[in-house]
């Protein structure tokens, strides 16, 4: 089975998120994708109560829990609205808000404590690209983000190359294998009892196939294609 995360990001409002959850929910079930959509996190509560049976994650969570923490997102609001997966170190949240890999740890393990499956995202910038570095980074990131004592419940690692995210470029599908038996590699060296690696950064409908073939990839992160009903029909 294939995970295909939809993120929506901030392209919709509230009534746009509704039409593309119907899109989504009309999908017969299928053994071939598990979708989950990712809608601004102010709509998951009235999303998930208008379509039960989607499956939706949020796209951040923080720290500070309930109380007094202006504008959180607490975990309890999650846990308590059935949203089971979390986008985390999305490269968005990291630019615009400053997150650190080592908040990310932290997120990771107040998720995986309260039972949520973090998608954890990583990716290498262009410099690092184009010098032929991105191994050693992610590594580097990796090694901050999980701990070799812990033993980690469902993990999602998104892969997804910073120069991609938006950009309509992507990683030829011989680097994304490359990329995917490294990762493999290396996270043997971490205790998950499941873990998933996918790709992430301007897939399409023209590209969606090609990638997915790739035998060894768990599935797609998502993002401006997702928030066209034509490409969400592309999983039935
Ligand atoms: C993303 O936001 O994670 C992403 C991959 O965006 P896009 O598909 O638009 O490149």
């Amino acid at each position: 089975m294939k995970y295909i995360i939809f993120n929506w990001k901030s392209y919709l409002n509230i009534s746009e998120s509704m039409n593309l959850s119907k899109v989504v929910s009309k999908l017969p079930s299928t053994k071939k994708y598990k979708l989950i959509s990712s809608p601004n996190n102010f709509y998951n509560l009235t999303l998930k109560s208008r379509y039960p049976k989607n499956i939706y994650a949020a796209q951040n969570v923080d720290l500070h829990g309930k109380g007094a923490s202006t504008g959180s997102i607490d975990i309890q609001d999650l846990v308590s609205n059935k949203i089971k997966f979390c986008i985390l170190g999305h490269s968005e949240v990291r630019s615009n808000f400053g997150e650190t890999d080592l908040i990310i740890q932290k997120k990771t393990d107040l998720c995986l404590h309260n039972k949520i499956t973090p998608i954890v995202c990583i990716g290498e910038p262009v410099d690092i690209y184009k010098s032929k570095k991105t191994k050693n980074y992610l590594k580097k990131q990796i090694n901050k983000i999980f701990k070799k004592s812990n033993i980690y419940n469902e993990v999602i690692l998104a892969y997804e190359p910073l120069w991609s995210i938006g950009t309509g470029l992507t990683p030829k599908m011989s680097e994304i294998n490359d990329i995917l038996q490294f990762l493999t590699k290396i996270l043997k060296n971490y205790s998950f009892k499941k873990i998933k690696i996918l790709y992430g950064g301007s897939v399409n409908l023209s590209n969606i196939k090609e990638i997915l073939s790739l035998q060894k990839l768990d599935g797609v992160l998502v993002g401006s294609a997702s928030t066209k009903p034509s490409f969400i029909k592309y999983f039935k």
